[in-house]
């Protein structure tokens, strides 16, 4: 810090991706419940998930609590994968029902508009992320940005259903997705 280097710290990069995917979290969510689509939902909780780690990276840079960096960082990674686990079973869940009946869904300007941003937030935090010329950065800086990188493969998955189904009417696609999304977000943890 004070270096008098343009470059950011680490710990304003972690604050910086936090708030685009807590944001992206809150405009996916509105976006998911007003069309009705699965998919969108799925994104949106994982990108709930996703505010997790970097919430954590940035806290643990205060080592507070008496605690250390590295044990607060591992009850951290054992929780957030359970609630992978926990939400992914309940997406597949209601997936399964809606592929026997699927439900007629809003998909309009807004979806699409949502799901781009979308997409533009995840290759921004990666962009925050990603190692600068010369840097030497941590291991958890390398595995967020990766993360984020294959979080962009996600928002192309739910842009990709949307036009399936706004050109086609393929209702049943909207289901099938969120079963691939909620298969990433159970993998997204170990893609190292
Ligand atoms: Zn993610």
């Amino acid at each position: 810090m004070g270096s008098g280097h343009s470059h950011k710290t680490d710990k304003d990069r972690y604050l910086a991706v936090l708030k685009i995917n807590f944001l992206m979290f809150i405009a996916e969510l509105a976006v998911g419940l007003y069309s009705g689509s699965l998919a969108m939902l799925s994104d949106s909780f994982h990108l709930f998930l996703d505010t997790l780690a970097p919430l954590i990276s940035y806290l643990s840079e205060f080592k507070f609590f008496g605690l250390s960096e590295d044990r607060i960082k591992k009850t951290v990674t054992q929780v957030s994968i359970s609630l992978f686990f926990i939400v992914a079973g309940v997406i597949i869940w209601e997936a399964v029902s809606r592929i026997i009946n699927p439900p007629e869904l809003k998909i309009n300007f807004w979806f699409f508009l949502v799901a781009i941003i979308g997409l533009i937030g995840n290759i921004y935090s990666f962009l925050i992320l990603k190692k600068e010329e010369g840097e030497d950065y941590s291991i958890i800086r390398k595995l967020l940005s990766r993360h984020m990188l294959a979080d962009a493969g996600g928002s192309i998955v739910v842009i990709l259903g949307a036009i399936g189904i706004a050109v086609w009417n393929l209702n049943v696609l909207d289901p099938i997705l969120s079963i691939i999304l909620a298969v990433f977000i159970i993998l997204a943890p170990f893609i190292h």
